[in-house]
């Protein structure tokens, strides 16, 4: 070692003397005496990779932000500006007040789960919602699970395990996430009877299919495409003589399942789980955190009879809901009994419906501070946007919307994925999405303009 290298090493104080600086103890009081002790010792050891001298103050100053960043939550809330709503990646539905409270009451206290409190004896789980869906849709029964995936592989195991189950061609799909209807039938242990094309299946397709060994029918709602041209599918309400003749189960998986009709918010027509019903349906799966609006689950209504079979199966005590989704999704359905103000209190209809006007009067209200922020380094329009539900519901219906688009000032071949990745940096991430050179920032889920105008300020330092 040479002589210069040993006086540089020299010049690192020992891990004791960085840990009694005044600024490392108040990081110990912040972080605790371990994770501090670690940074301590990387900080150390990049200060003698690169030869540099440091005092302990140095070194407490270097570990403070790998700290902050260490002990930072993993899970952060974001802005969602993408333009989807019900974004699967950014948590899908936003959940009312009540359903917040209800899920703080219901984490810090025991509660009734499984108890009836009149009787003093054993409950079920799944009765404090399945009155609710039941009241909703028009069902016999109903069931909760932990998503629509696990839904459908419950009812396939439960009802046609070791047995044929007949789709069509044309619904066969793949929703994000490795969610492929054939994987989900195989682990089911159903066999797949695929029949019609891709584009056109009719009724005697699913008729010539039928035999001993076919166990149920299987309707998938193609939420996420749309095939369009010469297409011919076969409705539940053609479908439900048929199986009914057979003898054998309709089920319809509706994905996103509404309980409402949208269209009284201006919304597109999407079928409602009550209409499935209505149709033929015998059961019918959806999920919970799509336009439902409530937290991650998956629901099954329907006939008593099939119900009890899926409630028994096994693969139901695996994909139960604990206690605080059931609490959230009780508080959810609870706002559905009074439609009229529905709007105004499940955050993710009362975005879905959010006017066009208000939106774009927000973007407007927002641009001078933003192009502020971003002064020198973009500029700043208020443009018309379109966004999309989401979770694959109703993928070619898109509302019309209202942002601000950001143009990077420099014209190098990064610059927009520049832009974007400094919004993301954000205290608060902002994501938007990138569309021909510029950044959109779609404001139909902004919400809090105050918590989003603070912290552009940053920006303008950076
Ligand atoms: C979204 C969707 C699913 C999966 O639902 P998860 O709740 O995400 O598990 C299944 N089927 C259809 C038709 C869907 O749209």
């Amino acid at each position: 070692m040479s002589e210069g290298n040993r006086d540089r090493r020299a010049a690192l104080p020992s891990v004791d003397r960085v840990l009694q600086a005044p600024s490392t103890v108040a990081l110990i009081e912040r972080y605790g005496r371990g994770l501090v002790l670690d940074a301590v010792r990387d900080a150390l050891a990049a200060s003698r990779a690169a030869h540099d001298s440091a005092t302990a103050d140095d070194i407490a100053a270097a570990i403070a932000e790998p700290l902050r960043r260490r002990m930072r939550p993993s899970q952060r809330r974001v802005f969602n500006l993408t333009g989807t709503v019900l974004h699967t990646n950014l948590g899908r539905a936003p959940l009312p007040e009540e359903a917040i409270a209800a899920a703080t009451e219901a984490m810090r206290s025991p509660t009734n789960l499984e108890y009836d409190i009149d009787e003093g004896g054993r409950g079920e789980r799944d009765d404090h919602i399945a009155g609710w869906l039941k009241r909703l849709t028009g069902a016999e029964a109903a069931l909760a699970v932990n998503n629509n995936a696990g839904a459908l592989l419950l009812a396939l195991n439960a009802l046609a395990a070791g047995r044929e189950a007949i789709v069509s061609r044309g619904e066969l799909i793949e929703i994000g996430g490795a969610f492929r209807l054939p994987d989900i039938m195989q682990r089911a242990g159903t066999r797949l009877r695929e029949i019609g094309t891709t584009n056109r299946t009719h009724l005697r397709d699913f008729a010539d299919a039928i035999g001993p060994d076919t166990a149920l029918i299987l309707k998938v709602h193609t939420s996420n495409y749309e095939i369009q041209g010469f297409t011919a599918a076969v409705s539940a309400t053609q479908l439900a003589p048929l199986a009914r003749k057979h003898d054998l189960p309709l089920i319809e998986d509706l994905g996103s399942g509404t309980l409402v009709d949208l269209t009284r918010w201006g919304l597109p027509h999407e079928p409602t789980v009550a209409e499935s019903l209505q149709a033929g349906a015998d059961l019918v799966t959806f999920s919970g955190d799509k336009l439902l609006g409530g937290p991650q689950a998956g629901l099954v209504v329907g006939r008593a009879d099939l119900i009890a079979k899926l409630a028994k199966n096994p693969l139901k005590r695996a994909l139960r809901l604990d206690k605080v989704r059931l609490a959230m999704l009780e508080a959810v359905l609870r706002l559905y009994a009074d439609p009229d103000r529905l709007a105004a209190r499940l955050p993710a209809l009362r975005l879905l419906a959010r006017p066009r006007d208000d939106i774009a009067a927000l973007a407007e209200r927002l641009r001078p501070a933003v192009a502020d922020a971003l002064h020198g380094v973009a500029s700043i329009a208020v443009a018309e946007v379109k966004s999309q539900i989401g979770s694959g519901a109703l993928p070619v219906s898109l509302l019309p919307s209202a942002g601000l688009a950001l143009s990077p000032t420099e014209r190098s071949g990064r610059a927009v994925e520049n832009l974007a990745a400094c919004l993301r940096s954000l205290s608060i991430p902002v994501i938007g999405r990138i569309e021909s050179g510029r950044l959109i920032l779609d404001l139909r889920c902004l919400e809090d303009e105050t918590d989003f105008v603070v912290q552009l300020a940053a920006l303008r330092k950076s």
